[in-house]
C-alpha cells in the first residue's frame, strides 16, 4: 500500500509540458477533474488535466474513503445512486484493485434526537428505495463488536461503501490517460484568456494553451481562481485531522461514525479514524466576505465551527494571498503545490482516547499515521456544478461540502455531458451557481 495521503514528496507521474492546444482544459486533479476527463476521453474528446501538484494530493487522496448515500441531501442522491454503479464500473476498467468493497455504513445515536434525525432521512431512503434501516440497541451492538456501551440505536445501509483514495485516484487518472487525457502534474493554471465573452485559452505556469472550453475543478482553490475572473462563489475551506491505526481483528467490516469517532475498515486491515465534533475555519477575506450566507449553516450546527484569526501563509483565504496576478506572474497555486494542513495534535488524541473508549480490547492500539486536509464548502453544503452565464466555454463543479468523494464519478459524468451540451439526466437546479445571487434563501444539507 502507498504511503497516504500524496504529498509534493511524491514522484511526478504525469510530467508536462502541456500541449499548446486542447479542446477542453480542466483544472484540478482531483476526483471531479479526473473523472469528468474520463468520461470527455471516453467520447474522444481532446481533452488536458492541470494539476498544481499531484494527482489527488489534496481532498481526494485525504479524505475518509466513505462512499455513501446514506444521510445525503435528497438532490443529491439520484446523482450518488449514479456514481456508486459508475464506482464498480471504473474499478472494472481500471483492472486495478482499488479496495472497493460493498461493507455498509452506519450512523450511531446516543439520543432520541439523533434517532428522529434518522427517522427522517428513512422518509428520503424510501423515495430511493434505498436499503437502509434503522436498529434498535441491541442489533446495533451485532452488527458493530466489541462496543463498550449500548447505543440507543442506529441507521444503515448496507449497500453503501468504501474505497482507499490513495489507490482509486492514481488507478482513476492512469485510465483517464489511458482513454487519451493530458495529465501535466506540477502545472498550475494561472488565469484564464476571455475575450468577447467567451474563454480562449488558459494561461499556465508552463506556457498557454487555447482552449474553448474550461472547467474549474480546483476543490479549496477554485473561488481564488474564479474571483481573479469576476465570477464570486461563497466557498470557504475547514481543516479537518485524520489518523490510520494498524491492522486490527474486525469489528466491523464498513464505515461508522456518532458524534464523538468515526472510524472506516481499510483494505490493509487498519482502521481510518477521525474526531467527530467541530472543523476549525481560518478567518480569512473571504470568510468575512461570505458571513452572512453562512449562518443558517452555523444556527443548524452552531458548535460545529472553531475559528482562528488567521491561515497559514500561502492558504486559499489566507490575508497575504494575493488576490489578483498577471498571466506571467508566479500565482498562488504554484507557490503551493498541495494544502497539507497539520493535523491537530488535539484532535488525534480525542481520537486515540474515543476510539479505545468504545473498543477497550484497542486499549494498546496505536495510531500509525495521521494528516490534516482543507475540505471545500459552501454555505448550502452541497456543490456547485453549472455553466458560467457570464463566460461562454467555462464550466464549474466544486464545493463538494466534505462528500465528493463518494459522489465523484457521478458528478464527473454530469459535467462532461453538460461540456458537450447533453442533458444531464439529473435535476442541478439545487447546484446552480445563481442560487447565491438570485436572492435565493439558502437552505443548508446535511452537516459536514
Ligand atoms: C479529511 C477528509 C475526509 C473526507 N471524507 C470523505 C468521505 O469519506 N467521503 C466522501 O465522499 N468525501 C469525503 N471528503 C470530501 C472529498 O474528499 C472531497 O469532496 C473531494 O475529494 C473533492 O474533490 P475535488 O476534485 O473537488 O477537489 P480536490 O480533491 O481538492 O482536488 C482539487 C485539485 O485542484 C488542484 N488545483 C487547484 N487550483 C489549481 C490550479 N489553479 N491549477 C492546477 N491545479 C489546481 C489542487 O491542487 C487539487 O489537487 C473528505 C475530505 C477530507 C479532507
Amino acid at each position: 500500500m502507498p504511503t497516504f495521503p500524496f504529498s509534493e514528496a511524491d514522484p511526478i507521474q504525469h510530467p508536462g509540458p502541456p500541449p499548446k492546444t486542447s479542446e477542453v482544459v480542466i483544472v484540478g486533479g482531483g476526483i471531479i477533474g479526473v473523472t469528468t476527463a474520463l468520461f470527455l476521453a471516453k467520447r474522444n474528446i481532446p481533452v488536458t488535466l492541470l494539476e498544481k501538484g499531484r494527482i489527488a494530493a489534496e481532498q481526494s487522496s485525504r479524505n475518509w474513503g466513505w462512499i455513501r448515500k446514506q444521510g445525503r441531501d435528497a438532490d443529491e442522491l439520484p446523482i450518488v445512486i449514479e456514481a456508486i454503479r459508475l464506482w464498480r464500473q471504473l474499478a472494472e476498467e481500471c483492472g486495478e484493485d482499488i479496495g472497493l468493497t460493498q461493507a455498509g455504513v452506519t450512523y450511531l445515536a446516543n439520543s432520541d434526537k439523533d434517532m428522529a434525525g434518522f427517522e427522517a432521512f428513512m422518509k428520503i431512503a424510501a423515495a430511493y428505495d434505498l436499503d437502509t434501516r434503522l436498529l434498535d440497541g441491541d442489533e446495533t451492538g451485532k452488527l458493530i463488536t466489541g462496543m463498550s456501551r449500548k447505543f440507543k440505536g442506529a441507521m444503515t445501509t448496507p449497500s453503501d461503501m468504501r474505497a482507499e483514495p490513495w489507490l482509486a485516484m492514481p488507478a482513476f487518472a492512469r485510465l483517464a490517460v489511458r482513454e487519451g487525457v493530458k495529465i501535466v502534474e506540477n502545472c498550475a493554471a494561472r488565469t484564464l484568456e476571455i475575450s468577447g465573452g467567451r474563454v480562449k485559452g488558459v494561461w499556465t505556469e508552463a506556457g498557454y494553451i487555447e482552449a474553448s472550453t474550461v472547467l474549474v475543478a480546483g476543490g479549496a482553490w477554485s473561488s481564488l481562481f474564479l474571483k481573479r475572473h469576476g465570477v464570486s462563489i461563497p466557498q470557504l475551506s475547514v481543516r479537518v485531522t485524520v489518523a490510520a491505526t494498524e491492522p486490527l481483528p474486525e469489528i466491523y467490516a464498513g464505515a461508522a461514525a456518532d458524534e464523538h469517532i468515526a472510524f472506516r475498515r481499510r483494505q490493509d486491515g487498519g482502521y481510518t479514524l477521525a474526531a467527530g465534533g467541530s472543523h476549525l475555519l481560518y478567518l480569512g477575506p473571504d470568510a468575512f466576505r461570505h458571513v452572512t450566507r453562512y449562518l443558517p449553516a452555523l444556527r443548524d450546527n452552531p458548535f460545529g465551527t472553531r475559528y482562528f484569526p488567521f491561515a497559514p501563509p500561502g492558504y486559499p483565504d489566507a490575508w497575504s494571498t494575493p488576490r489578483a496576478w498577471a498571466p506571467d506572474t508566479r500565482s498562488p497555486f504554484e507557490r503551493m503545490r498541495v494544502l497539507d494542513p497539520v493535523p491537530e495534535t488535539a484532535k488525534l488524541r480525542s481520537i486515540e482516547r474515543n476510539f479505545k473508549h468504545l473498543f477497550p480490547r484497542f486499549e494498546t492500539v496505536r495510531l500509525k499515521a495521521a494528516w490534516g486536509g482543507m475540505i471545500d464548502a459552501m454555505p448550502d453544503v452541497v456543490p456547485v456544478v453549472d455553466r458560467v452565464e457570464a463566460v461562454g466555454g467555462l464550466f464549474v463543479a466544486t464545493g463538494m461540502s466534505g462528500h465528493g468523494f463518494g459522489i465523484g464519478p457521478g458528478i464527473g459524468r454530469i459535467v462532461s455531458d453538460l461540456i458537450q451540451g447533453n442533458r444531464s439526466g439529473h435535476d442541478l437546479g439545487r447546484f446552480r451557481l445563481s442560487r447565491f445571487h438570485d436572492g435565493s434563501a439558502i437552505r443548508p444539507g446535511p452537516a459536514l
